[in-house]
């Protein structure tokens, strides 16, 4: 049974080793992520080496996506080490004042954040834990009273559900970052905390002012002005994350499945790939098995027709990741192949008139039960449609070019194949057979030309 829906894992501690890396992609592994919020610059870099040569061994394409941490904003520092308890009703104060915080106040080192606070806004510590709303704004400090009580103490994360916030998408830290991370040719960035297609244009201007590199831009969807700006960010970015750790914090917990559906169904419209994240099979951090839920969590991915679903913890600090792989492998290939599930969406009316051509490459397939279709790809553009399309055969993509290989590794159902030779000859039938389909027909798409072909 071939597997549509793609699989990105995150790369961590677990398994930066050469023989973990190699049996995770023989495991079904397409796009690696690596989390420039942790390590950075070489450590990064070698990490990078070693994922390109294991494929080039393994003999699949790969890609690799480069996550940037953006503006994660935090409070500034307590006392002393100690836990500080905040009570529901009582005020709490944050300042610019760097003088060690207490039960009342605390820094906020962002002035920009501060000033874009407005009376009312929630403040949500500690993952949600905690959560302030705000009573006054001043010049240098912001008054709340606290909602929600927990413990609270140095440095810890915040988020702001309510505020559009003015600030930089690209910290010092996250310029610097990038400045290394391309020049190792990454497939995909990531960028963390977009709030607005513009932030997308600043991201692609800083990359293209420095390298000539294809390199591609996924957003990060993980603050609510996202999610109802998702269709110009989508159009701005060549794909989205459904980044559900943030977003569950700053929506109401129980709306994230609708977003998460009514993201994937614009990025289906738009011709973007996307990818559902985070706690996919966090309990197989130690377990050898997921939990109930998390078997129907990744199986309803690919029901939703997600092009990815993606790892966290349980590969970068999990006991077993290639078992993780394995696991999320085998729910997903069932869950793609059972067939009763699957409407086609190239008869879908959602579709646009724009994605006339690639609904005509996906109704021939279909009207002629091809095996498969194969797309000799100048760039990635034809195959992404008619991934978004969502086919039910295979999308055979032969590529001129080692990086457009990379790339399509993150779209349902698209198997790149890099082969100088094939793409030359525009030997589908060569493609067809490396990939084993020996018999049946073909739809094939050459540039703008769409014909059907019969193998024996
Ligand atoms: C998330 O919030 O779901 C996410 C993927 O982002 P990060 O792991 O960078 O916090």
């Amino acid at each position: 049974m071939t597997r549509f829906t793609k699989i990105t894992a995150s790369i961590g501690p677990s398994c930066e080793n050469i023989d973990t890396l190699t049996r995770m992609i023989k495991a079904g592994v397409s796009v690696c992520r690596l989390n420039f919020s942790h390590d950075t610059g070489d450590v990064q870099g070698a990490k990078i080496d070693m994922i390109r040569s294991v494929a080039k061994n393994v003999g699949v394409p790969v890609a690799i996506m480069i996550d940037i941490q953006g503006p994660k904003h935090r409070i500034g520092d307590f006392a002393s080490d100690k836990h500080y308890p905040l009570k529901v009703g009582q005020k709490f104060t944050l300042d610019s004042d760097e003088t060690p915080g207490d039960e009342t106040r605390v820094q906020l080192p962002d002035t920009d954040v501060m000033h874009s606070l407005n009376v009312g806004d929630r403040i949500l510590l500690n993952d949600g834990k905690i959560e302030l709303r705000v009573d006054a704004v001043f010049d240098d400090a912001v008054e709340t009273t606290v909602m929600h009580g927990d413990e609270i103490w140095s440095r810890r994360g915040f988020n702001l559900p309510d505020t559009d916030v003015d600030t930089d998408i690209l910290t010092d830290k996250d310029r610097k970052d990038l400045e290394y991370a391309i020049t190792k040719n990454p497939d995909f960035i990531a960028v963390s905390f977009v709030q607005r297609a513009e932030d997308i244009s600043i991201v692609r201007d800083f990359i293209t002012e420095r390298t000539s590199h294809p390199i591609k831009i996924i957003a990060k969807i993980e603050r609510p002005n996202a999610v109802k700006r998702i269709i110009d960010i989508a159009n701005a970015a060549d794909g989205i994350m459904i980044a559900r750790g943030d977003l569950a914090v700053e929506l109401p917990f129980e709306q994230v499945p609708a977003v998460s559906r009514y993201i994937l169904r614009e990025c289906r419209k738009l011709n973007r790939p996307a990818i559902v994240a985070t706690q996919m099979l966090s309990s197989m951090v130690h377990s050898d098995f997921p939990t109930r839920a998390e078997i129907s969590d990744v199986a309803n991915a690919a029901y939703l027709r997600a092009d990815s679903t993606m790892t966290s913890e349980e590969t970068t600090i999990g006991d077993d990741p290639v078992n993780v792989i394995e696991k999320m492998d085998k729910i997903l290939t069932y869950s793609d192949n059972d067939s009763i599930e699957h409407p086609y969406d190239w008869c879908n009316i959602e579709n646009t008139p724009e994605n006339d051509w690639s609904r005509s490459v996906s109704s021939m397939a279909f009207l002629n039960k091809a095996s498969a279709i194969v797309v000799f790809a100048r760039d990635t553009d034809a195959a992404v449609q008619i991934s978004c399309r969502r086919p039910d055969m295979p999308i055979i993509a032969v590529c001129s070019d080692e990086v457009i290989a990379n790339q399509l590794c993150l779209s349902r159902g698209v198997f790149p194949i890099y082969d100088r030779y094939l793409f030359g000859q525009r030997d589908a039938f060569g493609a067809a057979a490396l990939f084993g389909v020996r018999t049946g027909k073909l739809v094939i798409v050459d540039e703008d030309k769409i014909s059907l072909r019969t193998l024996d």
